[in-house]
């Protein structure tokens, strides 16, 4: 078993626009980690045209991983990435299924099913993002939504395989609006996924799998959603480009 190691990561979606930033906001964030920080893993999602930059300038101690992936591994796919392509570049985690992918981009399950697969596959990891819209938590069925997402997305993922998978929960109403979910409406959707999970998996897998909240986390809402039992780390959207901002974040309190 491989146990619930905190996970702190930033999602730098379109951003920052030059090469340059990119390496400056990667080394100002590595500055963050010290030796008396929180023992988590802590990961930058970056374009994939800065990954390499950002590496050099993370040094070890960061993950710098990829916002997506392509579900094919080669061929006629204009624009796309593969999973051998950013494993032969150390990428160890990407991202699949954020909302805005399924949205923007019209990413479906199977789409994003076939995209934890590939990189499952390839040896290397994959942070499935899940959440309701406005409307559905409104009709109460944040629960169901996130069911239906877990068990598509993880489809034909093993037990043992587990291990490679964290779960980002990012209600689609919380994402970049500013209204961050109360640690306790958060807490109470995370238990309900772990629930899936166990469903999935059993209870070994299930009390191992990392859960993270998205969804407008800030310095000031860190230390609250860290404390939920079942909220084990932040996927951090636009504070992630602040070193300041995310450093707290990564240095937050229990
Ligand atoms: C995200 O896009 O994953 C996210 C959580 O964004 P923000 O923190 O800006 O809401």
């Amino acid at each position: 078993l491989w146990g619930r190691k905190p996970f702190i990561s930033g999602n730098w979606k379109l951003n920052p626009q030059t090469r340059d930033e990119a390496v400056k906001l990667a080394a100002d964030i590595a500055a963050t980690v010290t030796p008396e920080s929180p023992d988590a893993d802590v990961a930058l999602f970056v374009p994939y045209v800065f990954i390499e930059a950002a590496q050099k300038s993370a040094g070890d101690r960061l993950f710098v991983g990829a916002e997506g992936v392509c579900p094919e591994i080669k061929g006629a796919f204009t624009g796309a990435v593969s999973a051998t392509m950013l494993k032969s570049l150390g990428v160890q985690w990407a991202l699949a299924g954020h909302s805005e992918r399924r949205v923007i981009f019209g990413e479906s399950d199977e789409y994003i099913n076939g995209q934890c697969l590939k990189l499952i596959e390839q040896g290397m990891s994959v942070m499935l993002c899940i959440g309701e819209s406005e409307a559905e938590y409104e009709q109460n069925l944040a629960g169901p939504v996130c069911a239906v997402q877990l068990r598509k997305g993880l489809a034909g993922i093993t037990a043992e395989q587990m291990s490679r998978v964290a779960i980002a929960y990012e209600p689609v109403w919380a994402i970049g609006t500013g209204k961050v979910a109360t640690p306790e409406i958060a807490q109470s959707v995370h238990a309900t996924c772990r629930g899936i999970l166990r469903d999935m998996y059993g209870d070994a897998i299930a009390d191992q799998t990392r859960i993270l909240y998205g969804g407008s986390v800030t310095p000031e809402s860190v230390d609250g959603l860290m404390a939920q039992p079942d909220i084990d780390g932040a996927l951090v959207g636009g504070a992630s480009l602040d070193a300041a901002k995310f450093g707290r974040i990564i240095n937050f309190q229990t």
